[in-house]
């Protein structure tokens, strides 16, 4: 079981996250809408992972990647990334995300991503 933090301006994205997760025995610590919001929960609540969109509004999903990885080198954050993002997802590695999640979100994919991510660090 992990808590974790669900960053996404979707809010399809963030209920479909939530869903999936809640019934793999997962807890939502709580969801963000952007990058600064983002950065500002993770710190009050200290999640296990955060599941983090690529873009959003007010700061992008690797803007708020390094302010956490900055913040916690030891945090564990998955991007969520769509098509024709992979330049973004080499810089997501370099700044240190560990794992990606597509979207269309693949059910099975993501409960094995965050038993992956779990198990790693
Ligand atoms: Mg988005």
């Amino acid at each position: 079981m992990a808590r974790i933090l669900i960053v996404d301006d979707s809010r399809t994205s963030r209920k479909f996250l939530r869903d999936i997760l809640e019934k793999n025995g997962h807890e939502i610590a709580g969801e963000a809408v952007n990058g600064k919001e983002g950065f500002e929960m993770y710190q009050k609540l200290k999640p296990d992972i955060v599941t983090m969109d690529i873009t959003m509004p007010e700061m992008d999903g690797l803007d708020c990647l390094k302010l956490i990885i900055r913040y916690d080198p030891g945090a564990r954050v998955i991007m969520v990334t769509a098509a024709g993002q992979q330049q973004k997802m080499v810089d997501a590695v370099k700044y240190g995300a560990l794992e990606f999640m597509s979207k269309p979100f693949d059910t099975i994919k993501i409960v094995e991503t965050i038993q992956k991510v779990m198990q790693s660090k």
